[in-house]
């Protein structure tokens, strides 16, 4: 069955088709300036060049209508009508505690999923609008949801009730719910699957570190802990978010600069993490360079980074009372080996123990730990749209 995955932003839009079981990328391809002057989609199909078209999309239905244009081409297609494809798998950002699993969508879950944009302002408006488009343009073709905050829905309550008055929790659902699931389950299964260990018998510490970057303890199977709360922004250092603060920064700042919450909040998202510290960039790379360069912010940024990772994989073999095997994983965490070694470094006490050779790779399944490392280290590239692929043929088939 070919399975189109969908994942929607405000502006943007990643598509990619799959065939199921089978695993097979047929395509994939983006979207990019919805609704603004030069639109444009990006498609490729497995094994040929890129083929880029601009043409005028005003909103999200119009954009799915130039996929489904691309996915039916003859010579860059990867079908000859829309009825080949089986099932439409959407990305999520928040189902809140409504969805602790991918689910078929139904008009109740478009409801329960509207009713989560307070939650979401900026994410889930689009992800809907996807959903939307599809069922106009493609309507009797079946849609799984699949979110990201759905792995972590089986937290326990003291990890995701903040120390405020509890009613904030029952009014307004103030709470920590996570996300980056996706990503955090297929590389915990992942893990378990390369050590041949079932998961229900593995404590794994799962770091997505990427422009946006959680850490997520999964104990046997399960999500127990991680670091991202109400929002995103909540946890590590990344590419321009602050992660963790003293909340009474907010208010400071507010007071000495003069601005508003509002503007205060665009700075702890878009003006902090690697490029508030470093002035340099939000991308590692860039960052490394100028650290190379003797640029001691730079330097600076990194190292923070890295303590606030080993800070959380503390905290979570505390929570867990030991663990198995620690992933990195996502764009720093899968190519960054000096990161990786920096986070490693110094952790063979808690029986942690980087090879630094086996470490020195990219992007490729492995085992970068030393084979007398009593936790297993592990390289896992993330598929975030396999993962939504294999949900949503598992939904589909099921009868
Ligand atoms: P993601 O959000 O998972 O796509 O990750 C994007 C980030 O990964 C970029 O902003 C870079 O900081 C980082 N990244 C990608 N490739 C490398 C690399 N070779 N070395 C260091 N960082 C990298």
């Amino acid at each position: 069955m070919k399975i189109l995955v969908i994942n929607c932003g405000s502006s943007s839009l990643k598509y990619q088709v799959l065939d199921m079981p089978s695993e097979d990328l047929l395509c994939k391809g983006l979207v990019e300036r919805i609704g603004m002057d030069g639109s444009v989609i990006t498609h490729s199909k497995t094994g040929e060049d890129k083929v880029v078209t601009e043409v005028p999309m005003k909103d999200h239905t119009e954009a799915i209508a130039q996929v489904m244009k691309a996915l039916q081409d003859p010579e860059h297609g990867v079908v000859k009508e829309m009825s080949e494809i089986g099932a439409v798998g959407h990305r999520v950002v928040h189902a809140g505690e409504k969805f602790a699993r991918s689910v078929l969508i139904t008009d109740e879950v478009v409801k329960a999923l509207e009713e989560c944009v307070p939650l979401a302002p900026l994410h889930n408006p689009p992800n809907l609008l996807g959903i939307e488009a599809c069922k106009t343009l493609m309507p009797g073709v079946p849609m799984v949801g699949v979110f990201d905050t759905a792995f972590h829905q089986t937290m326990p309550p003291e990890s995701y009730i903040y120390a405020l008055p509890y009613e904030y929790y029952e009014k307004y659902g103030v709470r920590r719910y996570g996300f980056h699931g996706t990503s955090h389950k297929y590389v915990s299964f992942r893990a378990s699957q390369m050590l041949n260990v079932k998961p229900e018998e593995l404590k794994i510490i799962t770091c997505h570190l990427g422009n946006g970057a959680s850490v997520s303890a999964v104990k046997y199977g399960h999500v127990v802990d991680t670091s991202m709360g109400l929002t995103p922004l909540e946890g590590l250092v990344m590419g321009t978010r602050a992660g963790d603060i003293d909340p009474a920064i907010l208010k400071f700042i507010a007071d000495k600069e003069g601005i508003t919450l509002d503007e205060v909040d665009t700075i702890l998202n878009k003006k902090s993490g690697m490029l508030g510290i470093s002035g340099v960039s939000s991308d590692f790379r860039d960052v490394e360079a100028a650290a190379e360069d003797g640029n001691e912010r730079a330097a600076l940024a990194l190292k923070v980074f890295a303590h606030r990772v080993r800070f959380y994989i503390g905290a979570y073999i505390a929570e867990m009372n030991g663990v198995d095997a620690i992933v990195f994983t996502a764009g720093v965490g899968e190519n960054d080996y000096f990161m990786r070694e920096l986070i490693c470094e110094n952790l063979g006490n808690l029986g942690i123990r980087l090879d630094v050779v086996k470490n020195k790779v990219r992007g490729v399944e492995r085992i970068i730990s030393t084979d007398d490392s009593p936790v297993k280290v592990l390289l896992i590239p993330t598929n975030e749209e396999l993962a939504i692929a294999k949900d949503t043929h598992w939904i589909v088939t099921q009868k």
